[in-house]
């Protein structure tokens, strides 16, 4: 089997050594075979990147477009391909793949007409005879780091306004997930990106991602993953000056009011919480639901999260994929027991006995707020289940987190939606919508924990990929 390589000033480089990229539904199928590198091959690629930054800032604004839309379609063309291996490697479900992908066409064309949108101000002076310009410029060799969830929808939202706005890149996709980062780094190349423009550095996020960080001539980081490696990682931004962006992770809380339709509500509930493996930041981990209709709601909740079907994610029926490697995996598993330990009543959430990292949905009932898992990001298939007396309880519970990424309400009351929706303390807020399922055309992000800097996606994006100057002109 080849090796994919890394690209680094438009040429397919080796790494230092070679990684197996393994299928999580069946650990002994090997998905391809990737470069893995060292701090050599990231010293290369921000110097191919700040090589060619000049030439990529001036170019014009359709030149760029050009090539992400040209990107977008290819993606959209060879969406069946590219979501099939999205779900050998990663595990969702091929439709969720597919999606995903779809996503990720949609996100380069978008930029590429963003490319062509950037705008200014001309203000008036408070002094006679000058004019003030407020105008963007891309920030330079900006690096971006990604997680293994949306191999190919996260790295489409950063390196498509990226590059749209006039910066080169250097990017280091999550270890588990090479394959969609490669074919992301092989359809630019082919569409005519520019050498050194985009550059593709695959390895070990503990070696590449702390040599980009500190790297000198990087003037910013976009980071998606976890709190623990964003702290560090904010810690060494600070400190080489660097501008930065984080998305982290979320216990995103779906209150479920007695006014609620019933139907909607379990249908919101079990995509929140157990599609795409519950392995979204975005994911409901908390349902926080009103006494009044809390037993009917868990009775029917229990029962479709029982009928989803998990197996291989190839299989057309298959509505639940696997976790995504053995140390996730463990991880769910222990906090099921800690579930147990904590005094819930624990409901599925066994690992299945067949090869691949499979393991059945749980539902923690009678969960308290205060309790370990309804405070600690567990990044599977687990929702706790907190019953409250009335809105203002359930709203309190929903806030009563570090993180504040998204948050939900199942409500027929206009009253009760409008003031959730202004009360809540997450930056995405959802009114009979799971909490995750977001568009690409519009702001992503959130508050507290789980975000830091500017938002990502949509006109947005511009924030955090450009710089504002102001200029004052004297005609005179
Ligand atoms: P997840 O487990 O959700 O992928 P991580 O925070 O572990 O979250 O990883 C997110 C990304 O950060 C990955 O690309 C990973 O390789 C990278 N990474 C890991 N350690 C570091 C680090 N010390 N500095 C920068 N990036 C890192």
């Amino acid at each position: 089997m080849d090796v994919n390589k890394n690209l680094i000033g438009g040429v397919w480089e080796d790494g230092a050594s070679v990684t197996e990229n393994l299928n999580p539904a069946q650990p002994d199928e090997v998905v391809g075979r990737y470069a893995r590198s060292d701090t050599e091959a990231v010293k290369a690629a921000v110097a191919a990147a700040a090589q060619a930054f000049e030439g990529w800032a001036n170019a014009s604004p359709q030149i760029r477009a050009d090539l992400l839309d040209a990107v977008g379609t290819r993606i959209l063309a060879e969406k069946d391909e590219i979501g099939r291996l999205l779900a050998r490697e990663e595990g969702k479900t091929l439709a969720e793949a597919i999606g995903e992908t779809i996503r990720a066409g949609h996100l380069f064309k978008f930029f590429a007409g963003e490319a062509l949108r950037v705008e200014g101000d001309l203000v008036a002076s408070v002094r006679a005879g000058v004019d003030v310009e407020v105008t963007r410029e891309p920030l330079g060799v900006v690096g971006l780091i990604t997680p293994w969830n949306f191999p190919i929808a996260i790295p489409a939202w950063k390196i498509a306004p990226a590059l749209a706005y006039g910066n080169t890149v250097v990017f280091k996709p999550a270890e588990l997930t090479p394959a969609c980062a490669h074919l992301l780094a092989r359809l630019l190349h082919e569409c005519g990106c520019p050498p050194g423009v985009f550059n593709l550095v695959m390895g070990q996020g503990s070696v590449i991602g702390p040599a980009l960080t500190a790297h000198p001539d990087v003037t910013a980081i976009s980071f998606t993953g976890s709190e623990g490696i964003g702290a560090g990682l904010a810690m060494e931004c600070a400190r080489s000056r660097k501008k930065l962006q984080m998305e982290m992770g979320g216990k995103n809380p779906m209150v479920v009011l007695d006014d609620a339709n019933l139907d909607t509500a379990v249908d919101t509930c079990l995509n929140g919480a157990f599609f795409s493996t519950g392995q979204r930041c975005t994911a409901s981990s908390r349902l926080i639901v009103q006494a009044g209709i809390h037993d009917r709601f868990v009775d029917a909740l229990t029962q479709k999260m029982q009928a989803l079907v998990v197996g291989d994610p190839l299989d057309g029926a298959v509505q639940m994929g696997p976790v995504s490697s053995q140390s996730q995996l463990d991880g769910n598993l222990g906090y099921v027991t800690l579930a147990g330990e904590e005094g819930a009543e624990v409901i599925g959430g066994s690992r299945r006995d067949r090869p691949g990292y499979f393991q059945d949905p749980a539902l923690f009932l009678g969960a308290s707020n205060d309790m370990r898992i309804c405070q600690e990001e567990i990044f599977g298939p687990c929702a706790s289940v907190i019953k409250v007396g009335d809105f203002d309880e359930a709203l309190a519970v929903a806030n009563d987190t570090r993180f504040g990424l998204s948050s939900g309400i199942c409500t027929t009351s206009l009253a009760h939606a409008r003031a959730f929706k202004r009360r809540s303390s997450a930056g995405m807020v959802m009114v009979n919508l799971p909490t995750a399922g977001v568009d690409y055309h519009v702001p992503f992000g959130g508050r507290k924990g789980s975000s830091f800097g500017a938002r990502e996606q949509g006109r947005y994006a511009v924030e955090f990929f450009t710089s504002v100057k102001t200029a004052y002109v004297n005609a005179g």
